[in-house]
């Protein structure tokens, strides 16, 4: 479909665009900022690592450092390859890729990269969703998703706004709270107590927590500011606009 066709029908509004086409709309600028985050992440880990071995020559960094870096810069151009294909064409297939990026930004131990990889969770569920041949469903409660002014979603059954990038089944959300509180909980132990306080134990103590934290935030920031309840006119009246409203804009 061509960007003045479909310019037409939006205009006359006869074909309001699918669950689909607005999931893929809503994917596009997510996918660019979560590649940004892993981009951001692994350029301050070089940089400090870098500025500390100067100005410390005696502690080194060393392979584990070395490790991470290389880490950082491979899943960050990972990112950029899925943002990259996504921004030519944007498809279902690229939801594996965002669950494998989820999970290895996870796998980092580090903020950056656990907020980055929860947007490609999200990113992962919506675009799985977008390939069902069956109606998209709300991960709160599996509600039917439908098209809600020229560019977002929302859940009738839940009368909320549902953004790509944010939202993700209600199970995950529940299992990202209870990693937090075990990501804690190690903090806590390796920290204060001393218990397990090896490298590898607050290297697992990290991905928790900021795998966690990610979660925890999220699910913070949404009943603070994306909270708000919609009303969802009635699929029928869609195509059907006051002259007055229209208008009035
Ligand atoms: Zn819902």
């Amino acid at each position: 479909m061509t960007g003045l066709v479909w310019w037409e029908m939006s205009q006359t509004e006869a074909q309001p665009p699918t669950v689909r086409e607005v999931i893929f709309k809503q994917a596009s600028p997510i996918l660019r900022r979560m590649f940004l985050l892993y981009l951001v992440n692994a350029v301050f880990l070089i940089v400090f690592a870098g500025a500390f071995s100067v100005l410390f020559p005696s502690f080194g960094g060393g392979l584990w450092t070395l490790g991470l870096e290389v880490y950082a810069t491979l899943i960050a151009v990972y990112a950029g390859i899925v943002y990259l294909l996504g921004r030519s064409a944007m498809s279902v297939g690229l939801g594996r890729h965002c669950y494998a990026l989820a999970v290895l930004g996870f796998g980092f131990g580090g903020f950056l990269d656990a907020w980055g990889g929860y947007g490609f969770l999200s990113l992962g569920y919506w675009l799985g969703q977008a390939g069902k041949e069956s109606p998209s469903v709300c991960g709160r409660d599996g509600g039917e998703v439908v098209v809600f002014g020229p560019e977002s979603l929302a859940c009738p059954k839940c009368s909320r706004v549902v953004r790509v990038g944010y939202d993700i089944p209600r199970g995950w959300a529940k299992a990202g709270l209870a990693v937090f509180l075990l990501g804690v909980l190690v903090y806590v132990m390796n920290s204060s107590l001393g218990m397990f306080n090896t490298f590898y134990a607050r290297y697992v103590g990290d991905v928790l927590l900021f795998t966690g934290l990610a979660f925890a935030l999220t699910f913070y920031l949404q009943r603070m500011y994306f909270g708000g309840l919609v009303r969802i006119p009635s699929i029928n009246q869609s195509g059907v606009r006051e002259e007055g409203e229209v208008s009035g804009r």
